[in-house]
């Protein structure tokens, strides 16, 4: 019998995530499909139940649902540090909640070549997504710094993720000393996002040859802070390369598989591409 897979949000109809992994089920011949559903906070509990009742084989959580989700599974440990949940897995009579963000974001820069241990990565943001991205890059051994609009958050940040590695704080203002001496530069705000198409927190003239830059927003593909990192001569990556691997960790956990990436990415580009 087919397995079914879903991602819940609210709003949803925007996700990519059924693209991608139905293309890899396809690719690899598997009996499965994966469906996109709006489920409202309140509901969520219930939505996650009756998933597990009907033998789903995973879901995967968006907005705004990733913190709500912690009352009703059981968090892994990176999971629980982060305080959001992308991934649930059902195992037998527990529901497991996984996060996969950060684990899609290092990928994304190993696969460009980077070495994690002792970089220096400053992360601009300390939102969501930035809390995944400073765990699992601090937990393997990098340095991190957290640059934040608003720094209380940031500094928050850093003493919580102090806990896995090594991680300090400042505001946007400060930032200028701290984009040069970084080996990688993060963008996780929403700056430069659709419709705010032509705006950047850092500009060329402020990073350096060799630098990686890297944009965890993909609409547009190519952001104001990727163009400006291609201006620098720096390594860009967008933020598909992210997505498609956060994808592919989920897929691991539920299968045990290892699932064919570049497909999954062309799958993602070539909709993206036809927008
Ligand atoms: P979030 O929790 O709402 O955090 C937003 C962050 O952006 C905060 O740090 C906020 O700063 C900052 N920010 C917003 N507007 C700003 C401005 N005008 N100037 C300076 N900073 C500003 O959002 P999120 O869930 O972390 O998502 C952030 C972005 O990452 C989104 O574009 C999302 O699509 C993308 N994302 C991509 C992937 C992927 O797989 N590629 C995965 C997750 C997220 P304050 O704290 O000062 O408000």
């Amino acid at each position: 019998m087919k397995t079914i897979y879903a991602v819940y949000g609210d709003p949803v109809g925007h996700s990519l995530s059924p693209v991608m992994h139905n293309a890899a089920y396809a690719k690899l011949g598997m009996d499965c499909e994966y469906h996109k559903f709006r489920v409202i906070q309140s509901n969520l509990g219930d939505a996650i139940m009756g998933a597990k009742a009907m033998g789903f084989g995973g879901l995967n959580l968006t907005i705004p649902l990733k913190e709500t989700a912690l009352d009703f599974i059981d968090p892994d440990p990176l999971c629980e540090a982060i305080g959001a949940v992308n991934t649930i897995e059902f195992r037998h009579d527990t529901v497991i909640g996984h996060n996969t963000d950060g684990i899609g974001a290092m990928n994304a820069l190993t696969l460009e070549g980077c070495v994690i241990p002792n970089s220096h990565i400053l992360i601009l943001g300390a939102g969501g997504a930035a809390r995944a991205v400073a765990f699992q890059l601090a937990k393997h051994k990098a340095y991190v710094t957290i640059a934040n609009r608003t720094v209380e958050r940031a500094i928050t940040l850093a003493r919580n993720v102090s806990r896995v590695g090594k991680a300090c704080a400042c505001g946007l203002e400060d930032i200028t000393r701290q984009v040069a001496e970084s080996d990688i530069l993060i963008n996780t705000t929403s700056v430069g996002m659709y419709p705010d198409i032509n705006n950047t927190l850092v500009t060329a003239d402020m990073m350096h040859k060799g630098q990686v830059v890297f944009d965890l927003v993909y609409s547009p593909l190519e952001t104001m802070f990727l163009q400006e990192g291609n201006k620098a001569n720096a390594i860009t990556i967008d933020g598909i390369r992210m997505l498609t691997l956060q994808g592919a960790e989920s897929f691991r956990i539920w299968t045990g598989i290892t699932p064919p990436v570049d497909v999954m990415e062309q799958a993602v580009r070539d909709v993206l591409n036809k927008q």
